[in-house]
């Protein structure tokens, strides 16, 4: 079996044609843009990727988006500060602020701060009120990731209701909400993590296996089922991960000092003979959730500013 493609980037490309007609309407009705803030601190080199590719998108779709940046050396106050001042700011709908966080602010400082960003500003769908709406199924802002899954699987036809779905991963950002997406899709979900015991065994019961662990090339065929639809969310942006993966001088290390991150898959290639859909790498997950940040942007500047004008 070759396992049909999960094409993330005509999706994208899809989605943003669908917001565009919202954010020109938006645009002429409040007299201007859908507006992001993007808070960045320090100068990790994969999250100035992640930012500079925020901003071109948000660009190209007639999105504001204002950078702030803090040096590394900055307080959590600091930090604070910004997010406050976006808080209260008239022309933005949306703050992201852009994570990891230097280790100097201290190990709560990133929750202290997703916390401290108004709800309906909250486009990366973090806070608290936000992921309890997604808990209660009710319509809000939603993390970017797993929900870009979702569009992936609906829009490639991937039947989901009644279906056993199997989510690798239970982080706060990637995989409990989408455990929860896939089970509001009425889906039969199991969540695995790094103490489930033959893991392989569990998630061979998937018609959907959707993996969000952070390992290239952990999901080898023997955790697909014949048939299955697969996705992989990895990014990798640890230097010591790619350095222990690719040897001195292999062109996949180069690019990655030259970038700073490097889109490697949780999902090994063989799996394209067992699996009956895939999602590629790169070209799959990664571009759809940025396009989501962007939908979530228009949401939050249609939500904020409805019965307005
Ligand atoms: P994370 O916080 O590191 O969580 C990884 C999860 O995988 C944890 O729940 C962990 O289990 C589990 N895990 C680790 N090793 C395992 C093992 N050997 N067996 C079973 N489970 C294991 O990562 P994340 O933030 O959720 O991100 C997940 C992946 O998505 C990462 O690769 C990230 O780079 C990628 N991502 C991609 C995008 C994009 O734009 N494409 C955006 C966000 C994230 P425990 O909880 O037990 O430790």
């Amino acid at each position: 079996m070759t396992a049909r493609v999960l094409d993330g980037a005509r999706i994208a490309d899809e989605i943003r044609a669908e917001i565009r007609p919202r954010i020109d309407s938006f645009t002429a009705r409040m007299g201007r843009p859908p507006g992001l803030g993007i808070v960045l601190v320090g100068d990790d080199p994969a999250s100035e990727i992640y930012v500079r590719n925020k901003l071109k998108a948000a660009a190209e779709s007639g999105v504001r988006a204002d950078l702030a940046r803090l040096p590394a050396t900055a307080s959590l106050s600091e930090a604070l500060a910004v997010v406050d001042r976006l808080n209260g700011s008239e022309a933005h709908d949306g703050i992201l602020v852009q994570s990891p966080l230097p280790d100097a602010m201290g190990p709560d400082a990133e929750r202290r701060i997703f916390d401290a960003i108004l709800p309906e500003k909250d486009v990366d769908g973090f806070h608290p009120v936000n992921v309890g709406r997604l808990v209660q199924n009710r319509a809000g802002l939603v993390a970017g990731t797993p929900s870009g899954v979702i569009e992936l699987l609906e829009r490639s036809q991937v039947a989901i209701r009644g279906r056993r779905a199997v989510v690798i991963g239970r982080s706060d950002i990637v995989g409990k909400p989408m455990a929860l997406l896939l089970l509001h899709r009425d889906a039969t979900v199991t969540i695995c993590h790094s103490r489930t015991v033959d893991l392989p065994a569990v998630a061979r019961e998937a018609d959907i296996l959707v993996a969000a662990v952070g390992r290239p090339a952990f999901i080898s065929r023997e955790f697909v089922k014949p048939g299955a639809a697969v996705v992989g969310t990895t990014r990798v942006d640890e230097a010591g991960f790619v350095e222990r993966i690719y040897p001195v001088g292999s062109p996949r290390r180069e690019a990655f000092a030259k970038r700073g991150s490097l889109v490697v898959g949780d999902v090994h290639p063989e799996v394209a003979d067992v699996a009956g859909a895939l999602s590629p790498v790169p070209g799959g997950v990664g571009p759809l959730t940025i396009v989501m940040l962007l939908k979530n942007t228009t949401f939050a500047a249609e939500q904020r500013c409805s019965g307005s004008r």
